[in-house]
């Protein structure tokens, strides 16, 4: 079969190498520029590229499941992987702990050499059908044809738009801002044993993330409008936040620790998600799908965007492999993102509104149904409960397994409880000591 796939992320990449196992053709189009050889890539066609990533183990059983090869690249290219358990299975998984400007590089590189895949290198504008049931793909560069396309273009809006219904999204007023740091050699020993970890504090969160040996990020998650805390982008400001806060100014210890490039803001956290056909219910153009953020976009700061992604993408290779007439393949895969997907979106989008009404209205309303990180939050402490609460940590189980624990964590609101805040300045207190 001849293939385009719009877009060279970790959806694009992985998709375009195992069919190129399976002897099909496939054209890759991408905007960006591909990887410079000595590993400088200072920038993508996505905004996240160089924000804190965590790479679930799902990302890492697609991988070992259709190409091993690349996990061993990942790990050549300074990849720690990180092994755990899956408590529902008992069976063992791997997480792979890589920065994303690390990660993306040794895919790009190894979609780039399997035989059967060529590089465009250009913008794609629009699709239609073309003769003899195939579908063109308008490019900056001229046209494609393939008897698939699949649209892997990320959530940014632009390829495709007006062929399926338009996306549901929640925004959840909540901005990213983050700075990497490299350890010493003998950093690590002088450093928190737990190096990774997350603070609540009155009107922000503080997050120290571990990416790969020798590299951490700290990561602080804001209110999107709070002017005060926007100027923890300038560097100086940064620092001095880090070392107002304790259990970050513990693992950022400027004799153990310095700063590796400039403090990376983001932008809004959006969650978003994208069905396949039109509002109607139809298939617009058999053999286009949309896939990985392009329709399933949990906002990050759960650490799913990955894992979602490369979920669709393997569904995506078994509808492939099934031979199944185009427009089946779309309503199935539509059916499948629905009841598997879908609920994470949900679920996202409802976790991260929880910060908005902490730090924006005040508290939380007992008589709202909690979302899944106030179950997991006021039940943590329960041991009976530890596998059916990691079942839905480790996505094992879909947001629905934690329903039966709504009641007693809203008897929980309305005693009185709420999330623990860590000792420290609020969000007020911040801005001045960074201003
Ligand atoms: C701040 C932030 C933090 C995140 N943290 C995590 C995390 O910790 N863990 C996690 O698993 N996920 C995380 N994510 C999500 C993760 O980044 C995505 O899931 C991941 O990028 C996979 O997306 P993708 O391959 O579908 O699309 P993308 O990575 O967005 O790639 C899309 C590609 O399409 C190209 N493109 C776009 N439009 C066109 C066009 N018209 N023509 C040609 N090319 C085009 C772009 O250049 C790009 O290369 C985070 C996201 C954000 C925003």
């Amino acid at each position: 079969m001849d293939i385009v796939i719009v877009g060279a992320g970790p959806t694009g990449c992985f998709l375009g190498i195992a069919w190129s196992r399976r002897g099909h053709r496939v054209v890759v189009v991408d905007r960006a520029e591909p990887p410079a050889t000595d590993d400088s890539w200072p920038g993508r066609g996505v905004g996240q590229f160089h924000q804190p990533h965590f790479f679930r183990p799902q990302v890492t059983d697609a991988l070992n499941a259709e190409m091993p090869d690349v996990v061993a690249a990942l790990e050549t290219a300074g990849a720690e992987l990180r092994t755990g358990t899956y408590v529902r299975t008992g069976e063992a998984n791997r997480t792979i702990m890589l920065r994303r400007e690390k990660l993306d590089p040794v895919l790009w590189r190894s979609l780039a050499a399997e035989p059967n895949v060529t590089w465009v290198r250009a913008t794609a504008r629009g699709v239609a059908s073309a003769p003899g049931g195939r579908i063109r793909v308008q490019t900056t560069a001229g046209p494609l044809e393939g008897d698939l396309v699949v649209n892997t273009s990320g959530k940014v809006r632009g390829f495709a738009d007006d062929l399926r219904a338009p996306a549901e999204s929640v925004d959840g007023r909540v901005s990213y801002i983050s700075r990497q740091y490299q350890l010493s050699p003998d950093g690590r020993e002088h450093l928190p044993e737990q190096l990774s970890g997350q603070w609540l504090f009155e009107g922000y969160d503080a997050i120290v993330f571990e990416h790969e040996p020798g590299v951490i990020s700290v990561l602080f998650e804001r209110l999107s409008d709070d002017r005060g805390l926007a100027g923890l982008r300038d560097s100086a400001a940064f620092d001095r936040a880090v070392a107002a806060i304790e259990p970050l100014a513990l693992r950022v210890n400027p004799q153990y620790v310095r700063p590796l490039g400039v403090v990376r803001p983001g932008g809004r956290l959006i969650s978003q998600y994208r069905g396949q056909l039109l509002p109607s219910g139809e298939v617009a153009l058999p053999g286009l799908l949309h896939a990985g953020e392009a329709a399933c976009s949990p906002s990050p700061s759960r650490g799913r965007g990955t894992a979602t992604s490369l979920m669709q993408a393997r569904k995506l290779l078994e509808l492939v492999d099934s031979d199944l007439p185009r427009d089946e393949m779309t309503v199935a895969f539509h059916q499948w993102s629905h009841e598997h997907l879908r609920p994470w979106y949900v679920d996202q989008a409802r976790d991260d509104l929880v910060s908005l009404h902490l730090w924006r209205d005040g508290d939380l309303d007992p008589d709202v149904a909690p979302a899944s990180r106030l179950i997991l939050e006021a039940n943590a402490d329960d041991e009976s409960l530890h596998d059916q609460l990691a079942a839905y940590v480790q996505m094992q189980a879909l947001p629905a397994t934690l329903e039966s624990l709504i009641p007693r964590t809203q008897q929980a609101l309305l005693r009185g409880w709420r999330p623990a805040l860590t000792p420290g300045p609020d969000a007020g207190e911040l801005a001045k000591i960074i201003s």
